[in-house]
């Protein structure tokens, strides 16, 4: 038995987490190295970083208008310094459409992750 929260191992005859006061499962789902909801079928890349909420914004309207697939990793809250970058993750298939449509803009703080 696991705990589908903290993935700690329980022996038979247990069914909740001491910890998280969850129900425990059989068996963990597959391990995917992520941490945030995502269809499993599509594969997201890392496309940039940015820690700044404009050009975060303006990423947005620009790969929504294109109809990509994206989503924020850490995305920075409003209004609140940020500490971390937040991660633009684009679906692979459409990574290339969305790098050459965001190196067409001026990203003043934005860093590329991709190496080409
Ligand atoms: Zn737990």
């Amino acid at each position: 038995m696991f705990c589908p929260n903290c993935k700690a191992e329980y022996r038979e005859g247990f069914t909740k987490c001491a910890d998280c006061e969850i129900e425990l499962v059989d068996k963990l789902p597959e391990e995917d190295n992520t941490d945030y909801e995502i269809d499993p079928d599509i594969i997201f890349v890392e496309i940039l970083r940015t820690g700044n909420l404009v050009d975060l914004a303006f990423i947005k309207s620009i790969l929504d208008s294109k109809g990509i697939n994206y989503f924020i990793k850490g995305e920075i809250m409003q209004n609140i310094r940020p500490v971390d970058p937040a991660i633009l993750m684009v679906e692979q298939s459409e990574a290339e459409k969305a790098i050459k449509l965001l190196k067409n803009v001026k990203l003043t703080y934005s860093q590329f992750s991709f190496k080409k």
